[in-house]
């Protein structure tokens, strides 16, 4: 899998605003972010996308909404929030590296664009 922007913040070559790091996934703000709160949550091991991810990738995908939702909490986000995953050209997807998107801090639109 060929290296990306995310595989750099893991490795710390970049710098990244981080709010939780643990042995499976790191979450830092996104850099342009769509919200007041804007985190992406990425596994530290490198699945390009949604697309290409297992069974045997279930507990760690798990794992990402788990920590999401404890990202969210602890930046106040009582009022609800959107997680979204971006999946391939359709998707929107940007960066080939697994990401959740946490977005929060106002009311989100419905359908998406
Ligand atoms: P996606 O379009 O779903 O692949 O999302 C990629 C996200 O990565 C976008 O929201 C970008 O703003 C974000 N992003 C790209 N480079 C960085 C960076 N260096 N630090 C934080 N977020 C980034």
């Amino acid at each position: 899998m060929a290296d990306t922007i995310f595989a750099r913040i893991i490795r710390g070559e970049i710098p990244a605003r981080i709010v939780h790091d643990d042995d499976l996934c790191l979450a830092f703000h996104d850099v342009a972010p769509q919200a007041p709160v804007h985190v992406l949550v990425i596994p530290k091991q490198p699945i390009a996308s949604l697309a290409v991810a297992t069974e045997a990738d279930a507990t760690l995908l798990g794992h990402l909404m788990v920590v999401a939702t404890k990202v969210a909490a602890t930046l106040g986000l009582a009022d609800g929030y959107r997680l979204v995953v971006n999946c391939g050209l359709d998707g929107g997807q940007t960066v080939d590296h697994l990401h959740v998107h946490l977005l929060g801090g106002r009311a989100m639109g419905w359908p998406p664009g």
